[in-house]
């Protein structure tokens, strides 16, 4: 397999939490995303929060307690010099709009992406994902939700899909999904049609 060559101009999605914001410090990743997700019948689905706790979310998501990750905002901003065409697909309901509007305004993130899709109507958040995958044809799509990348990569079977996760290295784990543990791995692990074993 042949290095990912920098000629290639590619459409790139990315998610925006735990890949550019952070959680809050102090509350383990596993309990937030516990409160966002259940199973049912092995299918993916999405807990919607109550009213209560959409207060409480909305207080966890001061600026203070959402710090960008910095590593990963300055590789943004470099990608962003090259040809490629970014985009920006969050889930985050609409009873984070404003606070979200705010943070992409201080992250300066209108300048980057070409257009940021957020789920704004509420969907199933990979439902609402797999159709702006689809939409775009992205050649590339980087989350760190990983039963939503295995929903996603079954459907867009053209999109290579990166799990940026706590591995000490990339690791192919299907035939569309890598896991990766920092951003810029994403271009050493692409790997072009024609270039692919697959
Ligand atoms: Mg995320």
């Amino acid at each position: 397999m042949q290095p990912y060559n920098h000629v290639v101009i590619m459409n790139i999605g990315f998610d925006l939490d735990k890949i550019f914001i952070n959680y809050p410090p102090l509350i383990p990743d596993r309990i937030i995303d516990r409160l966002y997700k259940k199973k049912s019948n092995g299918e993916l689905l999405y807990r919607f929060p109550s009213r209560p706790e959409q207060i409480l979310r909305k207080l966890s998501h001061m600026s203070f307690l959402r710090k960008e990750i910095k590593k990963n905002v300055s590789f943004l901003q470099d990608i962003a010099k090259e040809k490629h065409t970014l985009y920006l697909i969050s889930s985050r309901f609409l009873f984070l709009k404003p606070e979200t509007e705010r943070l992409m305004k201080r992250l300066g993130f209108h300048g980057i992406f070409k257009t940021m899709f957020f789920n704004f109507e509420n969907k199933q958040p990979h439902e609402f994902k797999n159709e702006i995958i689809k939409k775009l044809q992205l050649d590339i799509y980087v989350d760190d939700d990983f039963p939503l990348l295995k929903h996603v990569a079954k459907q867009n079977k053209n999109t290579q899909f990166f799990w940026l996760s706590n591995r000490k290295k990339p690791e192919k784990l299907t035939r569309n999904i890598t896991a990766i543990s920092t951003l810029s791995d994403i271009f050493q692990n692409f790997h072009n049609k024609t270039t692919s074993k697959i």
